[in-house]
């Protein structure tokens, strides 16, 4: 016997039928004996539907409000599963994160997991109920309602999984599994049976929403196995694998392509170059709370200037335009320009460690169809670069067959 986390995600519950579906699925597991602990996610658009509420009285609604708000997507739903295990004759009894105590900080919207009282869910499994729990809030020391930020019904489900010890932390999703990179824009794209944990920390950190990227880090800090399967098809899915034997397995040079359209670029043109200035640039943006990503200062020019540029997340190109001014003035630069229509592409695979040219690779499949690359950043798994908006799509395309990611992964 074992206890499973199961997460099902909007479109899993985005409608009754849907909901009579899982409870079917659900009541399968408990049938066979497992004793299961369901977190559940907002019927599919509901949370956008909130959002596009508050954004009817004001724009940047109070934050405490906007979680009193969105949290209630997810207790309808809860509720329904409960009603609906219930219907077929299993004891089931559905929570609000409060209710079962998940610890998190103030920081509403975004709120981080402190910890889970397991205690009234071990009293549940113990009495053969089913837990169902709304996924993507908690509460805060005061009491008031919390949630953890978009996708953050995954990192419920794995902080629940590390809480109760469970045997896997499974989420239940549109797709069979994690795929080489999004099967929405490339129809080759191929599922992976395993991919490892940190592979799977950058696809996702790097744009790949199949996992929010607090479940993945959280997953890993407590050893949660994690797996990625389908609703509604059959199937083992991806495993997230945080097993280090695997690790001596010859891995594929690359193993997935992340892309994202979150972000924007802001370039100062014209500032001495002279030492300490990047701080004096990036320090009052630090400072404003916005979150930089990638970086490039320009050689120094003839009469001892430079440009430089970095993106952030198109949410906070505009306040940052608005500090880069006041630091244009300050520091007599010639001027501050910002660009929206810009994409992150990266390539991600622990084999890259071991394999040369992979860089030069990237470069020569982008440059064959005329793509140009603003801005380029590396790490020991990953490749990113930042390029044209409009030509994300064939830039996937292109890297996923120069990479031949369609093909079955080869392992010795
Ligand atoms: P849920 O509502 O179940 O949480 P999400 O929409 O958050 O589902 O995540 C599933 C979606 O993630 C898929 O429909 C797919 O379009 C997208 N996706 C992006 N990158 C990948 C990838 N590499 N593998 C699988 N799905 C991906
Ligand atoms: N309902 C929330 C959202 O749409 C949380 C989740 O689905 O994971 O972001
Ligand atoms: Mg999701």
């Amino acid at each position: 016997m074992s206890l499973f986390v199961q997460k099902y995600g909007g479109t899993s519950v985005g409608s009754i039928e849907r909901i009579e579906a899982v409870a079917d699925k659900v009541a399968g597991f408990k049938a066979q004996g497992h004793d299961m602990v369901v977190v559940l996610s907002a019927m599919s658009g509901e949370t956008n539907r909130l959002i596009g509420l508050a954004s009817q009285i004001q724009e940047n609604p109070d934050p405490r409000e906007m979680d009193v708000l969105v949290s209630t997507g997810e207790q309808v739903t809860i509720a329904l599963l409960s009603m609906a295990l219930k219907k077929r004759g299993y004891d089931a009894c559905s929570y609000t994160g409060g209710q079962v105590k998940i610890l998190t900080d103030n920081a509403h919207t975004k709120a981080r997991i402190q910890s889970i009282d397991v205690e009234r869910m071990r009293r549940d499994l113990d009495s053969g109920k089913v837990v169902v729990v709304a996924g993507f809030q908690g509460v805060d020391d005061e009491g008031n309602i919390t949630t953890l930020g978009r996708g953050g019904s995954d990192t419920t489900g794995v902080a629940l999984a590390a809480a109760l010890d469970a045997t896997e932390c499974q989420i239940y999703t549109d797709v069979d599994g994690v795929y080489t990179t999004d099967p929405r824009v490339v129809d080759s794209a191929r599922r992976l049976d395993r991919i490892t944990f940190e592979e799977m920390l950058e696809m996702a950190s790097l744009g790949s929403k199949v996992l929010q990227i607090r479940a993945v880090e959280f997953a890993g800090k407590y050893k949660v196995p994690l797996r990625v399967l389908s609703t509604f098809d059959e199937g083992n899915g991806t495993l997230i694998s945080l097993d280090e034997e695997d690790n001596d397995m010859e891995q594929p040079v690359v193993s997935g392509i992340a892309f994202n359209r979150d972000e924007a670029k802001l370039t100062i043109r014209g500032v001495p170059d002279t030492p300490g200035v990047a701080c004096r640039i990036l320090g009052p943006v630090g400072a404003a709370n916005i979150e930089v990503d990638v970086i490039v200062q320009n050689i120094s020019a003839i009469d001892g200037t430079t440009d430089f540029t970095f993106t952030v997340h198109r949410n906070d190109a505009g306040k940052a335009l608005g500090v880069l001014q006041r630091v244009a003035d300050e520091l007599g630069a010639r001027e501050v320009i910002s660009d929206d229509n810009i994409a992150k592409v990266s390539i991600v695979g622990v084999g890259m460690r071991s394999h040369a040219n992979v860089a030069s690779r990237m470069f020569e499949a982008l440059g064959q169809d005329n793509i140009n690359i603003q801005m380029i950043t590396t790490s020991e798994i990953k490749i990113s670069v930042i390029i044209d908006e409009r030509y994300l799509e064939l830039a996937v395309r292109a890297l996923h067959s120069a990479f031949e990611l369609s093909e079955p992964k080869i392992t010795e």
